[in-house]
């Protein structure tokens, strides 16, 4: 919790597609990230994850509401890091 995403009726807009994260909007902006060291990483789309199941066909991502093959929206706290496979928020790749 904690994500505005969750406020009723609305959807809060991503700062990098710009689309609301309403059901079914994957993010359509970044799909590869540049590392700080140089290095390109492709996204991890959800349903993808190493750390999870994988979702049913039609489970929206628990925070940012992408559909399995879909981007997460930067920020969602469900994306996994692709290069070292933790929790992208909380790991050290980016420093
Ligand atoms: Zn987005
Ligand atoms: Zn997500
Ligand atoms: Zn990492």
């Amino acid at each position: 919790m904690g994500k505005a995403a969750k406020i009723t009726g609305t959807w809060a807009n991503c700062k990098a597609c710009g689309q609301e994260m309403a059901p079914g909007n994957g993010c359509s902006s970044i799909h590869i990230y540049d590392m700080p060291n140089g290095e390109k990483w492709k996204r991890v789309a959800w349903g993808r994850e190493q750390r999870y199941q994988a979702p049913s066909e039609n489970e929206a991502c628990h925070d940012c509401n992408a559909m399995p093959g879909q981007y997460h929206h930067p920020g969602c706290d469900m994306e996994e890091c692709p290069k070292c496979g933790n929790q992208l928020l909380m790991c050290d790749c980016w420093d």
